[in-house]
């Protein structure tokens, strides 16, 4: 068996990071191709070494100077910089399989490369689908991509659903997708507690250890706001066709409802190398370096629903989601602007959902099926967000 070449994109993240754990266990059926940091650039350099990438990419001229200084002699690697290199390697002919594993918009031109040039496509990259969602799944569609979700919660729903019927829910007998919630670390807060959180609080997520953007949006909700969107594209799902259910141990990674009455759950550690491992190897399956699932010392498995009044997030992703068109892309956009801005200290953690909700009411709902629209969609947010969060400083 030819191994299959794979290119990490965000190779120094978490995802990326884990996505070579697994790799690492499999020398025989996976061959890094390239991967690709943003200034990380020692980080990068150490993982050329270790995995011998025929090419890497990084933000800038100057970071691709120190990385070949670092690499001289040590690692046989082209070094390419800034992002028509990103989608250069996701599209070159000699990639088999692309992990789309940058954090946020960044990332939506070299996971679409990928797509457009019908590759075998695993997205964590979720803001790039719900800011494109039906221009993505028209590229997956007529370039014959595979799409693989990573996200823990469409993993486990793609796992659930009837072999080959993802695309046709009713006609597969499925009456709702559940997609589970940890809660995040403020699961029972009041909106009164919550104005003064700090963002070393909030990226303490109390199951799963991720990178910092992503951990605040589990925080707000917002992380499943967007899965809420991720979701619907993914699966062709109608809004009414997805619930969120909180479940504080992260075991179930979510639910597929059928019309009969069963449900179908996917149970696992919360390990991100488990939904890595099963779409690098889908349709088989291979050593994720796991623990077994002890439900014995678990215990217990909790529920409840999620309280949108303290945390407003969940429904403006869902608002966004059914007023369609353009409104995904700049909730997308705002909240990283306000996330980032949280992050930085400069606004509350209670003003990310404000910010949002006024650069959504700013802006009329347009439609969104060209890139070119959609990524001035992205910047007119950004800036709209920006102005919002300097008044609030
Ligand atoms: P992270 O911050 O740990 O890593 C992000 C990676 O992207 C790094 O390699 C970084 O160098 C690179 N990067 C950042 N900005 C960039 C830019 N402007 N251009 C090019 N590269 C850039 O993030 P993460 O937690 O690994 O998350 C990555 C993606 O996966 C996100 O979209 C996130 O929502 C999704 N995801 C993550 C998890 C998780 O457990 N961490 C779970 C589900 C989905
Ligand atoms: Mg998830």
């Amino acid at each position: 068996m030819k191994p299959q070449r794979v290119v990490v994109l965000g190779a120094t993240g978490s995802i990326g990071l884990s996505t070579l754990d697994v790799i690492a266990r499999h020398p025989e059926r996976y061959q890094v191709q390239a991967l690709s940091a943003h200034h990380r650039v020692r980080e990068l350099a150490d993982l050329c070494r270790r995995f011998q990438p025929r090419q890497a990419v990084v933000a800038t001229e100057q970071d691709g100077e120190t990385l070949r200084e670092l690499l001289r002699g040590e690692a046989d690697c082209e070094i390419l910089t800034g992002p028509d290199a990103l989608a250069a390697v996701a599209s070159a002919p000699e990639t088999d399989t692309v992990m789309a594993a940058i954090v946020g918009a960044a990332g939506l031109l070299p996971t679409l490369a990928a797509v457009r040039a019908g590759k075998r496509v695993l997205l964590a990259n979720k803001e790039a689908l719900v800011m494109s969602g039906q221009l993505f799944m028209q590229a997956v569609a007529e370039h014959g991509a595979t799409l693989l979700p990573i996200d823990s919660e469409h993993n486990a729903i793609f796992q659930c659903l009837p072999p080959g019927r993802s695309r046709d829910l009713a006609g597969g007998g499925i009456e709702k997708l559940v997609l589970t919630a940890s809660g995040g670390p403020f699961r029972g807060w009041t909106a009164g507690q919550l104005a003064t959180v700090t963002p070393a609080q909030a990226v303490r997520h109390p199951n799963w250890s991720m990178g910092r953007k992503i951990s605040v949006d589990s925080a707000t909700l917002m992380n499943k706001g967007l899965e809420f969107i991720e979701a619907c594209w993914l699966f062709d799902a109608r809004p009414d066709q997805v619930d969120v259910l909180l479940h504080p141990q992260s075991i179930i990674h979510s639910m597929v409802r059928y019309q009969d009455g069963s449900v179908l759950a996917q149970l696992g550690n919360p390990d991100m190398r488990t939904p890595i491992a099963h779409a690098l190897a889908w349709p088989e399956r291979i050593p994720a370096g796991v623990d077994p699932l002890d439900l014995a010392l678990i215990g217990r498995l909790e529920f409840e629903r999620p309280d949108t009044g303290a945390f407003p997030c969940l429904d403006l992703a869902r608002a966004a989601m059914l007023a369609g068109g353009s409104h995904p892309a700049a909730l997308n956009a705002a909240n990283e602007v306000a996330v980032e801005a949280f992050l930085t200290g400069a606004l509350a953690f209670t003003a990310i959902p404000q910010v949002i909700s006024q650069v959504l009411a700013q802006m009329p709902v347009s439609p969104a099926s060209d890139l070119a629209t959609i990524l001035a969609v992205d910047h007119e947010a950004r800036e709209r967000a920006l102005r919002l969060v300097g008044a609030a400083a």
